[in-house]
């Protein structure tokens, strides 16, 4: 059963996350869900994920897809979730498996370019191209050796191809707000009763002051006023 290991490792009176239904591989449209959650959890990362054969396949990307194909994104595969999981944006209670924030950063729909998925995923060399909001295109994910692959898990590389969507944009931190709700990390967490200043550490914070205005924002407070340099003299700071 392709959904166990995702359901063992998680409570679903405690955690919003949905536990997925065995059939729900019927579906009307023939195309195959895209959706990739920033994920604001012990680490920030970018869980990309790709319907296949009734459940989304996962990788974990600790840096997030680059649109430039000179980057080399690594992308941990992580257990399969269920199709309902893509339209999850919400908080994951602080004790639970992935507890954090969690944001629809991107989604649509993918093709497959390799002719035969099933043996490209074997032969870890998927060739793909994806409809999304922000993510666009010819991609690949090619599976290594070595580095990173352990108890199971297995390291790939996600990585674009040149076309007419390759660029040298940083769309991470261009784009950092959700496809669906328009709101950055913190914003889901003030929403949801999670950790808004955690969450704020995974929307853009350079300079320091977008970081205190994400939270100001969030909590829907005027900024704190910063202390005058005189005062945080005396303060011997
Ligand atoms: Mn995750």
């Amino acid at each position: 059963m392709p959904l166990n290991e995702y359901r063992k490792k998680r409570d679903f009176k405690v955690t919003p996350e949905p536990s997925g239904s065995d059939n729900a591989t019927k579906k009307k449209s023939s195309s195959l869900i895209y959706v990739v959650q920033k994920h604001r959890a012990t680490q920030l990362h970018y869980d990309f994920r790709l319907e296949w054969r009734g459940t989304l396949l996962s990788w974990a990307v600790p840096k997030g897809p680059s649109l430039d194909p000179a980057i080399k994104r690594l992308a941990m595969q992580v257990e399969d979730h269920p199709v309902e999981y893509a339209k999850f944006e919400g908080v994951i209670p602080a004790n639970e498996y992935g507890g954090g924030t969690v944001m629809i950063w991107d989604k649509g729909t993918w093709q497959p370019e390799s002719p035969n998925v099933d043996e490209a995923l074997a032969k870890g060399d998927l060739k793909f191209i994806l409809h999304g909001k922000k993510l666009r295109g010819s991609w690949v994910l090619v599976r290594t050796h070595g580095y990173g692959s352990s108890r199971g898990r297995s390291s790939w590389l996600l990585i674009k191809h040149h076309d007419a969507f390759s660029s040298q944009a940083d769309i991470t931190a261009e784009k950092p707000y959700s496809v669906v709700s328009r709101r950055l990390l913190a914003g889901i967490a003030r929403d949801n009763g999670g950790n808004i200043a955690q969450a704020a550490t995974g929307d853009p914070q350079s300079p320091r002051k977008t970081l205190e205005s994400s939270v100001a924002t969030a909590t829907r407070r005027r900024p704190v006023r910063r202390a005058s340099k005189t005062s945080m003299k005396r303060a011997g700071r």
